[in-house]
């Protein structure tokens, strides 16, 4: 070999011996077996390298760092999968909030796609633990909203994220409700119009929190104006009926004093009829007689104009105050009428449930009262029914508490098209819904919920352009003479459960229950 050769390949050789000393540096501290075994080619190459010892060290360590791979590769497995599983939680605790979902959604795909080196990895670890230092940061925020400052009982448990949603959800429905339950007295009220708009959208705790002190604030501004209005009325009907009294009494008292000026006047007329019939047979002459006539007819002339004038006085002040009394008394009629117009609308909403307009929980047991009491005295069949729809929370979760509303009031529509009278159906609360069905047997109870349950599934529902399938379950029964209103509901939820159970989108009844 040549000098020059030799020189080449000796220079070669340094820098290879220089390029595994710096690799086997930078893989210090990956685990104790390579680290051992790198220092230990690192001696055999450096100074005056020893080629065959350093063959064998490297042979070592590529066994080494096979298995490494292989542990590597399951780790980064490993890794991954949590990843992903905790996205999908984070998923479900955020669903409310949309960027959030978003942003999870967006991760969970990447996470499904090929990943590049072992940093990538890195990447969307620290990406993941962002997302969820966010929620938890929203978390606790909200958390320190609802939460009592010291807690009642030192025993219970923290509320958990799925405790703080399901309360956000319950407050969210509520405020919901009494929104479209004011959104009727006040169509255009763009205080409530803004609320509404902003919890369709999603908010998050503090901004419920704020939706609902506002709300709060128009509860108690409109019952207090509903008590001034109530007050205003009462006040006008007693001052009214007040000076209805003062009239009446002064007028009994005019007319006293009218019957005494007639008392008078008639004494008057009676003594100068009398002072005639002494000039008559006084008299001893016709002109004097004449005279004395003349004199006493003049003063009973003048009399009786008085007691004329007097009765005209008094029929006319009659008069007035009877035309004052009966405007009085039109005023009254008019506010009267407003105030019951009022007391019966009111008296309408205090039994219909806001949201879907359909008769509420209230009315549904007061008409079961009074269908008990007539099937108890006429024996004839009677059933009681429980509806509710499927899977309905994941309409709110997927599309919005806005969208789950309006399935509400589609579907309470629905019900109120196709149950007429002597049938009744009500809400329940949520998305149940009770059915009264008298004079039907218990074949024919089945034969008609299930018609409606097949109707409705066939209904078209659309949400974010997607068509939605929308289906119920049903459990009815028929009363018996040892039943009463309870049993015979907890009869019917349990037949609805077991519907449930059995695949849900079904009608169960006492023909079929197990
Ligand atoms: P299942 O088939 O077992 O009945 O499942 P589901 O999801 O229908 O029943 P679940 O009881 O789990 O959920 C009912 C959901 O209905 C939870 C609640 O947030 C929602 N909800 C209750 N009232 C209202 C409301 O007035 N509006 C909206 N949008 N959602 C409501
Ligand atoms: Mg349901
Ligand atoms: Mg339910």
């Amino acid at each position: 070999m040549e000098e020059k050769q030799l020189q080449s390949l000796k220079q070669h050789n340094a820098t290879l011996c220089r390029f595994i000393v710096k690799l086997s540096a930078f893989y210090e501290g990956f685990s104790d077996k390579i680290d051992e075994e790198l220092r230990v080619l690192r001696g055999h190459l450096s100074g005056t390298p020893n080629f065959n010892l350093a063959a064998v060290s490297i042979e070592k360590l590529n066994k080494l760092l096979q298995h490494q791979d292989i542990t590597l590769r399951k780790y980064n497995t490993d890794t991954l999968s949590s990843l992903e599983d905790a996205m999908k939680q984070l998923q479900k605790i955020v669903f409310d909030d949309e960027e959030l979902k978003g942003l999870a959604t967006q991760e969970l795909i990447k996470l499904n796609q090929p990943i590049g080196d072992i940093f990538s990895i890195y990447k969307l670890y620290s990406k993941a633990i962002t997302l969820h230092r966010i929620a938890l940061n929203k978390e606790m925020k909200g958390l320190k909203s609802v939460e009592p400052e010291a807690a009642p009982n030192a025993d219970e448990p923290k509320s958990s994220a799925e405790d703080r949603n399901n309360y956000y959800y319950s407050i969210l429905s509520e405020l919901n409700q009494i929104i479209a339950s004011y959104a009727q007295k006040k169509p255009n009220d763009k205080q409530l119009d803004d609320i509404k708009a902003s919890l369709a959208e999603g908010v998050d705790e503090d901004q419920l929190l704020k939706s609902c002190v506002i709300i709060l604030r128009m509860i108690v501004q409109d019952a207090m104006s509903e008590a001034s209005f109530t007050g205003k009325v009462i006040q006008s009907l007693h001052s009214s009926l007040g000076k209805i009294n003062n009239e009446v009494s002064e007028s009994i008292k005019g007319s006293q004093t009218q019957f005494e000026q007639r008392k008078v006047g008639n004494q008057q007329l009676k003594s100068q009829i009398d002072t005639i019939e002494e000039a008559v047979s006084a008299s001893d002459s016709l002109d004097s007689l004449k005279a004395q006539t003349q004199i006493c007819v003049k003063s009973l002339v003048t009399t009786l104009n008085e007691q004329q004038s007097n009765d005209e006085q008094g029929q006319e002040a009659l008069m007035a105050l009877l035309s004052s009394m009966q405007e009085r008394i039109n005023t009254l009629q008019q506010q009267t009428s407003v105030y019951k117009k009022k007391l019966a609308e009111q008296a309408v909403q205090s039994r219909t449930d806001p949201l879907t307009r359909l008769p509420n929980r209230q009315t549904y047991n007061e008409k079961l009262e009074e269908a008990y009491s007539r099937f108890k005295a006429e024996d004839e069949p009677f059933a009681v029914a429980v509806m509710d729809i499927d899977h309905f929370k994941s309409i709110n979760d997927r599309f919005g508490h806005a969208a789950g509303d309006k399935t509400l009031q589609a579907v309470s529509r629905f019900l109120h098209q196709n149950i007429k009278k002597p049938e009744f159906v009500a809400r329940w609360g949520g998305e149940e819904f009770v059915l009264l069905l008298p004079n039907t047997s218990i074949e024919e109870v089945s034969k008609k919920l299930n018609d409606l349950r097949t109707q409705l599934a066939s209904m078209p529902f659309k949400f974010k352009q997607e068509k939605v399938k929308i289906t119920a379950s049903f459990g009815a029964t028929s009363f018996s003479q040892s039943d009463n209103t309870e049993k015979v509901f907890d009869r019917a939820d349990e037949y609805l459960y077991a519907a449930k159970r059995n695949g849900r989108n079904r009608v169960v009844t006492d023909l079929n229950a197990e």
